[in-house]
């Protein structure tokens, strides 16, 4: 039997080999995720850096028109002040010919309303909200902070001063932008709303939304943001950062020195990184059919490699497991440690065979041993087969010596080992028991036939002439298993009573136990 055989050569080859491609391609696909995702972030920081830049300019330059078209309507409208109809007429006229301004107003130093267009039917009214009194009291071109107008809109209010003709100071002429509803800051800004989750806002000196794409944001105060903090004190940049919605954003910022406002142009940090996450899903598919060469040819080596080795360590295992001797594994050792390995467990399997063979034989007769024989006594009980075991006893055999040498009597043991052995029947056992001591175990036989065989092979001897010039003699006594006994130790003690009755009754002679 096999020992269990736990983890081979093959399967822990096979599993470094995959080890080491699974962490190769793991490194691989980390380092080129953070590589691209650098270029990636660095990128998107620049696009939207360009692009904050173009908008800054854009709306600058719209306000720079703005400011042309008030300055140039000033001195008209200065002169007609006093007459409310035809003040509200050119009002009217400004208005249409310049879509930036969702109105038109006209209010006197004292901060009334003169009138406005389209006419809200609201003139004459005392005006006090914060971007009027701005306007009156810095008595120049003037682009207010978003405030609640009369109307209740948040307003933007764009001012242009208002002289008589004696040069004194008699209002101002302001368009204003109605910024949750359709405006230019929308037409402008709007149009370049990104779909891919990029998008734009504008925030004033105050931290105060002026444009988002989304309208319930505007007038929201986000000053806490740190890109806000950068605009409010006029820088301009690029920043990666949490905005105050707690997502991850590419952010880059401009600023717009005449109106003191920021315009950020950003990108959501996840929607940048799509690309990468691409770009992963492309490598592992591309890499799946390679993965799979690697694990075809990885089994095919290891099984090449492993194949030696295995047959080599089942040769030893069953050599050393089994009585008869196995047959050397036909395989080609093709590398040096297989082919060494090969060499030496052979030569090694021999030796120790050749060592246990020795150990079980009679160096002087070639027949099994005592060792070997209580091997096959104990082996052949516990297989139950029924069979006779004789115990025989050269007869007088300490006179042979005592007259002829002990040269002799080795010879004449030699040739009464073989005696024995070529006068019992195929498959029976024949041992030296010890001495001029033989044991004889024949397979299954009765009483009766046993005595037979045994006594048989005594009285041929008996008539056959040995090296010694006479011929031998021998004793026997027989017991059978299980009719005599069932243990080795009990077949024997009777067998050797038995013999010693034989001797008793006067040699030659084989007694049966009963
Ligand atoms: P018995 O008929 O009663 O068996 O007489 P025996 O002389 O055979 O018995 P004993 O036990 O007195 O003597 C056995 C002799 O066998 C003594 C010993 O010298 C001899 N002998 C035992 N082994 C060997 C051996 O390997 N070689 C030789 N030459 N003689 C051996
Ligand atoms: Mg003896
Ligand atoms: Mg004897």
């Amino acid at each position: 039997m096999f020992a269990k055989k736990g983890v081979t050569l093959r399967t822990a080859i096979v599993g470094l080999v995959l080890l080491c491609v699974i962490m190769l391609f793991g490194i691989s696909v980390i380092v080129v995720y953070h590589a691209n995702k650098k270029r990636l972030v660095e990128e998107n920081l620049n696009i939207n850096r360009v692009y904050a830049e173009k908008l800054a300019d854009t709306t600058s330059q719209l306000f720079q028109g703005m400011q042309q078209t008030l300055g140039l309507m000033a001195p008209e409208i200065s002169l007609v002040l006093a007459d409310p109809k035809p003040l509200a007429e050119k009002l009217e006229i400004i208005l249409k010919a310049n879509q930036n301004f969702n109105s038109i107003l006209a209010v006197s130093a004292e901060g009334k309303l003169l009138a406005s267009a389209p006419d809200q039917g609201i003139a004459d009214i005392q005006l006090n909200s914060s971007g009027v009194n701005d306007a009156l009291r810095e008595k120049r071109f003037l682009i207010s902070n978003p405030y609640q107008g009369i109307t209740g809109r948040l307003i933007l209010l764009v001012s242009e001063p208002l002289w008589d003709k004696q040069g004194k100071y008699a209002g101002f002429l302001a368009g204003t932008i109605y910024l949750e509803q359709d405006n230019v800051l929308e037409r402008n800004l709007g149009t370049h709303f990104y779909k891919d989750g990029s998008y734009v806002y504008v925030v004033d000196s105050q931290g105060s939304i002026l444009y988002h794409p989304d309208r319930n944001r505007i007038g929201e105060k986000v000053n806490a943001n740190q890109v806000v903090q950068f605009l409010m004190q006029g820088s301009e940049g690029s920043l990666q950062l949490t905005n105050t919605l707690g997502e991850e954003m590419l952010a880059s910022f401009s600023y717009i020195p005449l109106s003191r406002w920021g315009i950020i142009s950003q990108t959501p940090l996840q929607i940048a990184l799509q690309p990468n996450q691409e770009m992963v899903r492309m490598m592992i598919k591309y890499a799946c059919p390679f993965f799979l060469l690697i694990l075809l040819l990885s089994v095919f080596w290891a099984h090449q490699i492993a194949v030696p080795l295995q047959r080599l360590a089942e040769y030893t295992e069953k050599s050393l497991d089994e009585e008869d001797e196995c047959p050397f594994p036909e395989f080609r050792p093709w590398y040096y440690e297989a082919k060494q390995l090969a060499k030496t467990s052979r030569l090694t399997v021999e030796h120790l065979l050749e060592r246990k063979n020795e150990s079980l034989t009679d160096p002087l007769t070639g027949l099994y041993n005592r060792r070997a024989a209580d091997k096959l006594i104990r082996e052949w009980t516990e297989q139950g087969k029924p069979f006779a075991l004789a115990l025989i006893d050269a007869d007088r055999f300490k006179r042979i010596n005592d007259q002829l040498g002990h040269q002799a009597g080795d010879e004449a043991l030699r040739f009464l080992a073989n005696f024995l052995k070529e006068n019992v029947r195929e498959g029976d056992l024949c041992c030296r028991y010890g001495g001029e001591e033989f044991l004889l175990l024949l397979a299954g036989l009765e009483g009766k036939d046993a005595w037979e065989i045994v006594d048989d092979i005594r009285s041929k001897l008996s008539r056959t002439s040995s090296p010694i010039g006479q011929p031998l003699t021998i004793s026997g006594g027989i017991t059978l298993f299980p009719a005599h006994g069932d243990t080795p130790e009990a077949l024997i003690h009777l067998a050797d009573k038995s013999l010693y009755q034989a001797k008793e009754a006067g040699r030659n002679r084989t007694l049966l136990y009963c």
